[in-house]
């Protein structure tokens, strides 16, 4: 069992208040799930005392490593959500809410909803520290996957590996992404996870010697060159990466030449070029191999300089050259974003230019998940042919959150613009459908079929028969009941939110459409004027 002071031991620049705000909820959690067990038959309070613990290894605050210790404690009905409320305020509360809401959600296997699903996920989830904890929460959950029942652990480990752990990169959290990847990927396919084992071991094997020579000799090449602040680690690919490499090079082992990697970890951006140039000076890069992603961070705002270069001692070798601050960034992600004492470190590091640039880069790349082909649309003005289906409210959005100062403002941004405008149900088979905010059954039964729309005689949301003006909520369930004999009336054209259902109404009831300017007309009318 995790001990609260190794939680508490992990905070960084914790306040008297912020370790005995901890050791209450340590304590409260401890008592509410005294008489509960794991599938292990350990103790179940080892799970939500080990989930504070990653959160606090990430860094979060005192809050959201309190919700940790406090996210199963609501769902298993051992307290109250007004005692939760009472005790530890209302933030907290919300974020264990969060938590249990999204747990709701399971993953059917259907790999067309994968997408959905995760954006579901991160819309349901309007405080980012929800999705964390719920990513610590699996993680944990994944550690101990082997107690869980065989016919429950299949779903659980292929859910990881679709949903969560590429949740986890568009967060940027690359350490927890390739640790959910490899904790599920033997449950998935046992027989590829093993092989990549063994092309990883062998590989190892060969190269492990030449490059802690390699290592050395860079190391006193930098040293000569003045620089004596860097450190250099040797990083290992991770076994579901791997095997997604060998599929793509028809597993042709010699031509992959990152399963060991030399990683240098300088202070400096200014210092990783210096770097970078003595690297090629020592070693022969491999032409077209060599990546600034310092200069053009990934979507997820990784940042690094990768070279492939050729050594006498260890053969191809893959070199990434990072600052302290992007190693960091690339193994925590958001999270490391989301601690401001973090972010007053950085800014103190970086400057504060070079900070707002990798915010700004760093939040755009959560709208461009959402739509991946949206980049194409909010480059090229007016250039959407080829790029259908993504919705200009979308783009408009991603434009407008180029500039973002900051994560928690970029956030809070995206609650506002985007999920209050969007809203995710479900059909009972599980299909997410995407409505604008307030609407209606009536709304959601003709985006499924105009038929249905025509012939709708009720609606159930959650199991339970509503009223066809009930406005959808994120998440829920909808079941349309059809009847041949039903029809549409004038009066649903108050209720309904979406053009689509108002069309389909007014050509049921053979009424015309309004004398209103289209958005269309209005749109071309303002371009002419251009
Ligand atoms: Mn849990």
């Amino acid at each position: 069992m995790t001990p609260v002071k190794e939680i508490i031991g992990e905070m960084t620049d914790a306040s008297p208040e912020d370790i005995a705000f901890v050791e209450k909820a340590y304590e409260f959690s401890k008592k509410a799930h005294a008489t509960q067990t794991r599938y292990s038959g350990e103790p179940y309070f080892i799970h939500p005392a080990a989930t504070a613990k990653i959160l606090a290894e990430y860094g979060m605050d005192a809050t959201t490593i309190a919700a940790g210790l406090l996210h199963d404690a609501i769902e298993d009905g051992c307290i109250s959500r007004d005692e939760v409320e009472k005790e530890f305020g209302k933030e907290l509360l919300f974020i264990v809410d969060g938590v249990t809401k999204l747990g709701t959600h399971k993953y059917r296997g259907a790999e067309r909803h994968a997408e959905s699903l995760r954006r579901l996920l991160v819309a349901t989830a309007s405080d980012i520290r929800v999705l964390i904890v719920k990513l610590a929460d699996r993680f944990h959950n994944m550690q101990t996957l082997e107690h869980v029942p065989e016919h429950k652990r299949q779903r659980i480990a292929l859910e990881t590996l679709e949903i969560y752990a590429p949740i986890a990169d568009r967060l940027g959290m690359g350490k927890l992404k390739s640790a959910l990847e490899d904790l599920a990927f033997p449950f998935v396919d046992p027989d590829a996870a093993s092989h990549a084992a063994e092309v990883r071991k062998l590989k190892t094997q060969e190269t492990e010697e030449g490059l802690t020579k390699v290592q050395k000799e860079i190391g006193s090449e930098l040293t000569k060159k003045g620089l004596t602040m860097f450190r250099t680690d040797i990083r290992m690919k991770g076994l579901w990466s791997l095997h997604q490499k060998l599929k793509r090079k028809r597993d042709d082992i010699t031509l992959i030449h990152d399963i060991a990697a030399l990683r240098i970890i300088v202070s400096t951006v200014e210092d990783c070029y210096v770097t970078l140039g003595a690297v090629h000076a020592l070693y022969k890069p491999l032409p077209g191999e060599f990546k600034d992603y310092i200069a053009f961070p990934k979507p997820n705002g990784y940042q690094s300089l990768h070279t492939t270069v050729v050594t006498p001692e260890a053969g191809i070798v893959e070199i990434q050259i990072r600052t302290e601050d992007m190693h960091r960034a690339a193994q925590f992600g958001i999270a490391s974003h989301m601690s401001y004492k973090q972010l007053g470190k950085g800014v103190e590091k970086l400057g504060k230019e070079t900070q707002k640039s990798r915010f700004s880069s760093l939040s755009f790349s959560w709208v461009r998940w959402l739509i991946p082909s949206l980049m194409k649309v909010a480059t090229k003005e007016g250039e959407t042919k080829g790029v259908t289906k993504v919705p200009p409210w979308l783009a408009e959005l991603a434009e407008a959150h180029t500039d973002v100062a900051g994560s928690k403002e970029f956030v809070e941004g995206l609650r506002e613009d985007f999920f209050s405008h969007r809203v995710f149900v479900f059909t009972p088979k599980g299909d997410v459908i995407d409505l604008p905010a307030a609407s209606t059954p009536i709304d959601f039964a003709y985006a499924i079929h105009s038929d249905l729309g025509d012939h709708l005689q009720g609606a159930k949301v959650n199991g339970k028969l509503v009223s066809f003006d009930t406005v959808l909520g994120n998440g829920e369930v909808v079941e349309i009941l059809r009847r041949d004999s039903a029809h549409p009336s004038t009066k649903w054209l108050d209720i309904v939110r979406t053009s689509l259902a108002r069309r389909h109404i007014r050509a049921t009831l053979g009424l015309t459409e309004p004398e209103k300017p289209t958005p269309k007309r209005r749109r071309s009318s303002h371009q002419s004027k251009k």
